[in-house]
């Protein structure tokens, strides 16, 4: 009877491999089912290949920093941020830069399955010392989000939410003005450019720390906005998680 299970669970694993197939986040490559199941999202020799950022790290932003005896990266030193600390997973080049690039314009979400299992793994408790009552996407502006069909940092949100048990809100902060792409543009720009662009919709008296969640984080400017936002409402605490994190500036 076992052994007929077996065979029948086997049968419809190479069918789901077929039909559904799971993809590494790196080469797009087809992940086996029986992978999946012990949660091995990316193939081994692409995972040897992602930038992951070990210590010393920023105690800000989380950028790596190339000399130990350092608190915090060139950009940290120099800016006041409006949030408490956060975390990167991975630096924002080589082959990530092209697989964050899929997971927004051609629609590779489960991509974020890897990543965020990533983050709950490696940093889970760390996160968990920050003892965020909810976690909140980034958000996209509405008509751009109906247009691409998904907003990533949500989708980034949601499955983060579910690893580390934390409440998931997406019916708090909103982005009221269609911003132009912060990579067009320079760091004061980016600021300028985001400054006014998010709002708080729900009464959040009660909210005092929260986790903002978002696919790259540059020069911080758009999550200094939206924890800009919060505090004014009484926020205390705002941390943030990212997949990765570029140069800065
Ligand atoms: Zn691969
Ligand atoms: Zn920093």
């Amino acid at each position: 009877m076992g052994e007929c299970v077996n065979i029948i669970d086997g049968i419809i694993d190479r069918i789901a491999d077929y039909v559904f197939p799971r993809r590494c986040p790196i080469c797009d490559g087809v992940i086996k089912i029986s992978e999946v199941k012990k949660k091995r999202y990316v193939c081994n020799k692409c995972e040897a290949e992602i930038p992951f950022i070990y210590e010393p790290r920023c105690k800000k932003c989380s950028k790596p920093l190339s000399d130990n005896r350092l608190e915090y990266c060139y950009d940290c030193s120099k800016r006041k941020h409006k949030y408490n600390t956060g975390i990167a997973l991975v630096e924002h080049k080589g082959p990530v830069r092209k697989s964050v690039y899929a997971i927004k314009y051609k629609n590779r979400r489960e991509y974020l399955d890897y990543y965020m299992s990533e983050i709950a793994r490696l940093h889970g408790d760390a996160i968990q010392e920050w003892k965020a009552q909810v976690i909140i996407p980034v958000p996209m502006y509405r008509k751009k989000q109906i247009k691409r069909g998904f907003n990533q940092a949500d989708e980034a949100a949601k499955r983060l939410a579910d690893y580390l048990g934390i409440p998931y809100n997406d019916k708090i902060l909103f982005r009221t003005s269609d911003t132009r792409p912060q990579k067009e543009l320079s760091d004061k720009e980016r600021r300028k450019n985001v400054e006014n662009a998010f709002h708080i919709e729900e009464n959040i008296v009660k909210l005092r720390k929260v986790i903002l969640v978002d696919d790259i984080y540059t020069t911080g400017s758009t999550i200094d906005a939206c924890a800009k936002v919060l505090k004014d409402k009484g926020v205390e605490d705002i941390y943030f998680i990212t997949i990765s994190i570029g140069d800065g500036f």
